[in-house]
């Protein structure tokens, strides 16, 4: 049997529509009847027929004249019109086929002539049919990602690709949910939502449960013809129970669901295969856009979290790229340089900050070369203490932190202790010695009591000793250097700290090469090496390692003392070298010391014009190291120089 179809006969003589009527309903079409012009275009108008076939000749409005009007109305989809004519004559085929028609069939017709051009033209209009729908889909598809991809806005998004897609399908309602990432709460929007949004609890039961739920899992697309015979529709509400058919498809992007969009109208049976069709077209186009907003989303978020730490943070925060120019300078940076970030965003920062300090810091950042550390003096008197890292991606940062008062107050100790450890140390060598006479005319109990009071006095005299020492070195004295070598210094170090750290339980290694010329007092550089040794052993419990590595990198000599002992806070690091600073922390308090080890370290090293730095963690250790100028000299030629 012909495939069947809606067929719009139109014939002022009853005998002939009915005849025609009965020679295609027998073959299975539906046809329709019309008696004149006019009742066909009301017809064709109300609900369009597949095909017309139309009577030339019929009272006030001919053939013609109905091909003309049907033709030129835009409303109209394309109906192929056969016309049925006495008249075989071509000049009425001509102006036939110039009003819009498409075939002629001569009255009487013959049946299978008839029937096998209506067939035709049928198979014509189904294909067009088809191709206007493909059509549309490209249009609509099109029209969606230009619309959308601008759209970074994400309820704005998902709001117009539901109103885009009801349009196309007439779908009557729907919504749109994304599951949550990472266990996160999911997010949706629907068409109902007016001002109240859905409550997180229903996204959630829908996507646990529901129809929503199904996609997800299944990934692919689903028509529910009747909601009251589909246990996967849960009705939550009212309108919800008043939904009959919904359609729903997966939104999925890179092979995972993004999310699901779920259509819904009120009568059963709504949707049809193509709905779904379009829907999943939609959807692979929605999922690229909302992907888009979601990711533009989280990085605004994240990009307002970080403004907001950088903004609030005292800390001075300055960032370049791997070129040096800088990308970003916090509030406090630029109150402490005096510059407005946007008008130096993208200059080098030597031109922007031209501080040597602040230079050399980013330089060896760029290079990592250590220190990663350094004081930066500004003209203001201001003192900062800045710290450099690379951050992968980005370029470097500088975290600065203003430690004038500390530098005031370690001068002002200095001032005193200088003042107080001198005018100490004659009474103290008057008690000391006369101790001494003492314990010679005491015998027992009281002879250990003289003991007590010389072992007393000589601590005093040792730690005025390094005051006097640290005065004398910040002062620059004795500053007359001579070529030595750092290597032969540290195996003496090593080996005298040898029995010590055998005692305390530690293991005590060395990877030194060979020859480490440099410039130098080498008392004082034996100095360093015996109190960076002396509080690795210090404050390292038994069982733990120590390391001491030296060796030369382009024109420097560089030594470090690594310990597995129990680390330095973060907040600590920046006041180490200060006078007379210990960490305050249980472990510290029970080991003696004067706070006073490092700040001597920290002087020589500057008086030798050398790098320090410290890298540590609580709890896994520490490490200090210096850097030197190799000395390329001969070992005679620098004796006496300053380095
Ligand atoms: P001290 O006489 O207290 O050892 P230093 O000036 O040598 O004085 O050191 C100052 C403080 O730095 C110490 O009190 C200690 O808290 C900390 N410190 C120094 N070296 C280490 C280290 N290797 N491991 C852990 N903490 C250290």
């Amino acid at each position: 049997m012909e495939q069947r179809g809606d067929i719009l006969v139109v014939d002022d003589s009853l005998t002939s529509r009915t005849l025609l009527a009965g020679i295609l309903e027998e073959q299975g079409y539906r046809v329709r009847l019309a008696g004149d012009g006019q009742e066909a275009l009301h017809i064709t108008r109300q609900a369009p027929p597949e095909l017309i076939l139309l009577d030339l000749i019929l009272p006030h409005l001919d053939g013609y004249k109905v091909t003309r009007r049907l033709r030129r109305d835009p409303s109209l989809p394309y109906i192929p019109i056969i016309l049925i004519t006495t008249m075989g004559d071509s000049e009425s085929k001509v102006r036939g086929l110039e009003a819009g028609a498409d075939d002629f069939v001569v009255k009487p017709p013959d049946e299978a002539e008839l029937l096998a051009r209506v067939g035709a033209l049928l198979r014509l209009k189904r294909s067009q049919d088809a191709l206007v729908v493909e059509k549309n889909k490209v249009d609509l598809l099109y029209q969606v990602s230009q619309e959308l991809s601008a759209e970074l806005d994400l309820d704005t998004l998902l709001t117009r690709i539901l109103e885009l897609t009801n349009q196309t399908i007439g779908a009557s309602g729907g919504n749109i949910v994304l599951p949550g990432k990472r266990g996160g709460p999911p997010y949706g929007i629907s068409t109902r939502q007016g001002e109240e949004p859905v409550p997180r609890q229903i996204w959630e039961t829908v996507l646990e449960e529901g129809l929503a739920g199904w996609v997800l899992t299944y990934r692919q697309g689903v028509i529910v013809s009747d909601t009251w015979d589909d246990p996967r529709w849960i009705a939550i509400d009212e309108i919800h129970y008043r939904t009959r058919s919904a359609l729903s498809v997966p939104l999925i992007r890179a092979g995972r669901v993004i999310g699901v969009m779920t259509l819904t109208h009120e009568e059963p049976a709504h949707f049809a295969e193509d709905h779904l069709d379009l829907a999943n077209s939609i959807a692979s186009q929605g999922a690229i856009v909302v992907e888009n907003a979601r990711l533009y989303t989280e990085t605004e978020k994240e990009r307002s979290k970080l403004a907001a730490i950088l903004t609030g943070t005292a800390d001075i925060v300055v960032v370049t790229d791997r070129e040096g120019n800088i990308l970003l300078l916090n509030p406090a940076a630029e109150e402490t340089f005096d510059v407005q970030e946007e008008e130096v965003v993208s200059q080098p920062l030597r031109e922007v900050l031209p501080n040597p300090a602040l230079v050399e810091l980013f330089e060896r950042g760029a290079k990592g070369t250590p220190p990663h550390t350094a004081e930066v003096a500004l003209n203001t008197n201001c003192t900062l203490y800045a710290s450099i890292s690379s951050a992968e991606g980005v370029g470097y940062v500088a975290v600065m932190r203003d430690i004038t008062y500390l530098k005031e107050l370690e001068e002002m100790k200095s001032e005193f202790v200088a003042t107080v450890s001198h005018d100490l140390r004659s009474p103290l060598s008057t008690i000391h010695g006369y101790a001494d006479m003492l314990a010679r005319s005491l015998n027992g109990e009281e002879q250990e009591y003289a003991r007590r009071i010389r072992i007393g006095t000589k601590q005093m005299a040792e730690l005025i000793e390094d005051l006097l020492d640290l005065g004398r070195i910040e002062a620059g004295m004795e500053a007359d250097y001579q070529p030595c070598q750092m290597d032969v210094l540290i195996e003496a170090a090593i080996d005298s700290a040898r029995f010590q750290t055998e005692l305390e339980g530690l293991s005590l290694t060395a990877t030194i090469s060979s020859p480490l010329p440099v410039l130098g007092n080498p008392g004082q550089l034996r100095q360093v090496l015996d109190n960076l040794i002396g509080n690795a052993i210090k404050y390292t419990p038994a069982g733990g390692k120590i390391e001491v590595r030296a060796w030369s990198k382009g024109d420097r000599v560089c030594v470090e003392v690594q310990d597995t002992g129990i680390g330095i806070p973060r907040e600590a690091v920046p006041r180490l070298f200060e006078k007379f600073y210990r960490v305050p922390s249980a472990e510290t308090k029970e080991l003696p010391g004067t706070g006073l080890g490092l700040a001597i370290v920290k002087a020589i090293i500057d008086q030798h014009r050398g790098e320090l730095w410290v890298k540590s963690t609580p709890r896994r250790g520490s490490t200090f190291g210096f850097s030197l100028p190799r000395h390329e000299g001969t070992l005679d030629e620098g004796r006496g120089e300053q380095p």
